[in-house]
């Protein structure tokens, strides 16, 4: 039987199944998701297993998404830009990785029918999932990209890493951060710290004072645990609109489901595996 799956360490609390499995039976697709805890010593010896023709491919979530990189046998481009995979593909044992977070994130919004184009819009966080943020911001012709970050170091390699775009990212210090009529012009303020993420360093809080966010503004949270974070619980207490991070991390899903099915995937069928619907 073929097979798609999952590969990184820890994996318990992992959505993919539910998100995948709802696809193939849509379909009658007769593959089976795997979930693969794979510790990083021994990543590479299970790569070179996943070169099988059963496996048509597989998601790559933390700790992999770089380091699988050089495990592989070619980068298309989003996967270049960003220098991480979150899906690969196994073409006659050739895998191929791509970067499917930043169309997830844009397709999200799009979902909602909220826009990227010409938004002023402020990113918090400069790890990892910033990087396709910025890069859906980029390429979406947002208007201002600003972004904060709490250890300057992370942040200025951040921002080399954009170096040959030819867009201009502000960095915002705490007191620009806490500046009313700043944040007042801001339409999409996206965190992607894990602030606010269960288990994480900084559960019970939001990463910004939503009190002086303009109404007409679009909060969007990527942590996804819990569904309602502090950050959205303020904004909504405020009466701005919000999105949570489980919309993207199904839309990821949608695009790398399409690469390794080569199917059209049943969109709504596996929003609704994980309780989404535009009602919520
Ligand atoms: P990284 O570890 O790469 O980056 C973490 C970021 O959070 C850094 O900017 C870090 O800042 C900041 N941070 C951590 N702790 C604190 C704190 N106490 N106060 C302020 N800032 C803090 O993580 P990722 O970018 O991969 O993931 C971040 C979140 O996004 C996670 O919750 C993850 O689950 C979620 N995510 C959701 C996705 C989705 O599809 N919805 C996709 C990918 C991620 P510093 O540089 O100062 O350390």
């Amino acid at each position: 039987m073929n097979q798609i799956g999952i590969l990184g360490f820890p994996l318990g609390h992992t959505l993919s199944p539910i998100i995948h499995e709802a696809g193939f039976k849509e379909l009658n697709l007769n593959i089976k998701f795997q979930v693969w805890e794979v510790k990083s010593q021994n990543l590479s010896e299970k790569v070179k297993s996943l070169k099988s023709p059963d496996i048509l491919g597989f998601c790559v979530t933390l700790p992999h998404k770089y380091s699988i990189i050089s495990l592989i046998d070619d980068l298309d481009d989003s996967a270049k830009e960003m220098n991480a995979v979150n899906w690969v593909v196994n073409s006659d044992g050739k895998l191929k990785g791509y970067n499917t977070d930043w169309i997830g994130f844009k397709d999200s919004l799009s979902y909602y029918g909220k826009e990227i184009t010409n938004q002023e819009c402020l990113i918090l966080g400069a790890g990892g999932s910033a990087k396709a943020i910025c890069m859906a911001l980029i390429k979406e012709n947002a208007n201002n990209i600003y972004i904060h970050n709490r250890t300057e170091k992370n942040l200025i390699n951040f921002i080399n890493n954009f170096k040959h775009i030819n867009k201009d990212i502000q960095i915002i210090d705490s007191n620009k951060l806490n500046n009313k009529d700043f944040i007042n012009t801001l339409d999409l303020i996206i965190n992607t710290t894990s602030v606010g993420m269960q288990g994480g360093p900084d559960p019970n809080n939001s990463p910004i004072n939503t009190d002086n966010i303009n109404k007409r503004a679009l909060c969007y949270d990527l942590v996804y645990s819990p569904e309602i974070t502090p950050f959205i619980e303020q904004a909504k207490h405020n009466n701005v609109e919000t999105i949570g991070g489980l919309t993207m991390l199904v839309f990821q899903a949608i695009k790398g489901f399409e690469l390794v099915t080569g199917e059209k995937a049943p969109v709504l069928k596996m929003l609704e595996a994980v309780g989404i619907t535009k009602n919520n």
